[in-house]
């Protein structure tokens, strides 16, 4: 009899897992339980879907159901709840959403892709019909409709976080009048005060209002009640963070990690032999600082789901860590991360230093140049390169990924300054604006 592997979750990680069990062990029953109508989406489109007036949902759908099932031979189980796992019985118990049948089957291998589950602020009014929260396609569609159908002239949104600040931009294309309200004294308060300062001026400049130590209190008859004001919204958007979806798992005796995601080891298997976990309820492990570490990015949810299905189809591989890169879009600007950030970095003991510089994106002489400002952190005692931070118009969102590659790979700050990268004018100065930023540390590091 062929092998049953189980996939819980059918969107980013729960679907890499599933098509690479099915890619490996091709004679293999692989049944993926989705408790909602879509699988494989692109969520972190949506603001954009949103914004767009000629977005389709179906344009984020990078598998569709048919597709799975007839292309991939995955056993696509849409609308199916799971409700429980046995790992002694190697059994999951689910409800048939459609039929109200509740049902069970046994597994060979289990794989736990459950992600995660917005956080609403504790105050009344959450739950209005003019209240969204941005985390699955259906809320997206959900809010696209609200927009055709109530046109509402203003927005709240309260957060300002990467889902507050990339909505802020998409409410304001649509015409709204956007406030955000935040509870800590900035937004992304763990980036650079320079770059933070950038942020503030961009939500300024393209007419986002933003309160910063506000309380929300509640929510009625359209009105937001914070601590910093009462503010007007035909809609309000929850942006104030996620939790891993563990529930399943710790129900089943299965351990998680500090973080209060499902703890994994480099293969991806939870503390049961057999199951696994990947995406946005699982722990990674942090390559600067071996650390386990929550970090729920679609680009960590792919590896995840890749590497889960691979060691549950009986091959070996490691997931090699992340190092927190990450980027978003705020109107004309570009922000982005990688490794470290400063208090990170002091937190792990090393003995970091940052150097903070302004570098064209063009080089002198081309017409259209741009201010980049960089970041950038490194380690005293081992000249490591630990971390950078960066906003600009244009050249910052792919310039990143240099320096990510360089902190991955474990490279020095004096190694990296001397990086033999490509230059022309329209795409950088002779030395490129992250080089220049490694010159200048290089030298404090000593
Ligand atoms: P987030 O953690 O990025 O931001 C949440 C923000 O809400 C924080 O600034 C927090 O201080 C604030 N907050 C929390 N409770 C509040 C309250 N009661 N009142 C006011 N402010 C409050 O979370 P998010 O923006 O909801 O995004 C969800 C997840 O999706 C995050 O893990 C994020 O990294 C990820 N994401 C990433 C990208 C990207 O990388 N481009 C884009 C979208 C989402």
């Amino acid at each position: 009899m062929s092998e049953r592997f189980v996939v819980i979750g059918g969107i980013a990680a729960g679907m890499s897992a599933a098509s690479r069990i099915k890619k490996v062990k091709p004679d293999s029953e692989v049944i993926v339980f989705e408790k909602g109508e879509y699988i494989s989406y692109g969520a972190c489109s949506m603001p954009y879907y949103i914004s767009n007036p000629e977005g389709d949902y179906r344009d984020l759908i990078v598998l569709s159901v048919d597709d799975a099932r007839e292309k991939r031979k995955i056993d696509v189980r849409t609308n199916h709840f799971v409700l429980g796992i046995s790992p002694t019985e190697k059994r999951v118990f689910y409800r048939e959403l459609i039929s109200g049948k509740e049902k069970s089957i046994n597994y060979d291998r289990l794989v736990i892709a459950t992600g995660a589950f917005p956080v609403k602020p504790p105050v009344g009014g959450v739950d209005e019909d003019y209240v969204f929260s941005l985390r699955t396609l259906d809320d997206g569609i959900k809010i696209k409709e609200f927009i055709n159908e109530k046109k509402p002239r203003s927005a709240v949104i309260i957060g300002a976080g990467y889902i507050g600040l990339e909505m802020a931009e998409s409410f304001k294309e649509l015409g709204l009048d956007v406030t955000i309200v935040e509870m800590l004294e900035k937004p992304m308060p763990d980036y650079n005060e320079k770059i933070i300062s950038t942020i503030l001026q961009t939500l300024k400049e393209n007419g986002v209002k933003a309160f910063f130590n506000a309380r929300v209190e509640r929510i009625e008859d359209n009105i937001v009640y914070s601590t910093a004001g009462n503010f007007r919204a035909d809609i309000v958007l929850l942006a104030t963070g996620i939790k891993p979806s563990v529930k399943l798992a710790k129900d089943a005796g299965i351990e998680l990690g500090e973080n209060g995601a499902i703890a994994v080891d480099s293969k991806m298997e939870t503390s049961v032999s057999g199951i696994y976990a990947a995406g946005d309820c699982a722990e990674s492990i942090h390559r600067l600082t071996n650390r386990k570490v929550y970090v729920p990015l679609g680009t960590v949810a792919n590896k995840h789901g890749r590497i889960a299905g691979l060691n549950a189809a009986r091959e070996t591989i490691r997931f090699p860590g992340v190092i927190k890169s990450a980027e978003f879009k705020l109107f004309d600007r570009e922000v982005a991360r990688c490794g470290l950030t400063l208090r990170e970095a002091m937190e792990e003991g090393f003995d970091p230093v940052e150097v903070s510089i302004t570098a064209s994106s063009s080089a002198h002489g081309y017409r259209h140049r741009y201010p980049i400002q960089i970041a950038m952190i490194g380690d005293r005692r081992t000249g490591k390169l630990l971390g950078a931070q960066m906003i600009g118009k244009v050249g910052v969102a792919h310039r990143i990924n240099i320096v990510a590659t360089a902190i991955f790979n474990g490279n020095t700050v004096k190694e990296f300054s001397m990086f033999d990268l490509a230059y022309a004018p329209p795409f950088s100065p002779v030395w490129d604006p992250v080089l220049i930023a490694a010159n200048v540390l290089s030298g404090k590091l000593k």
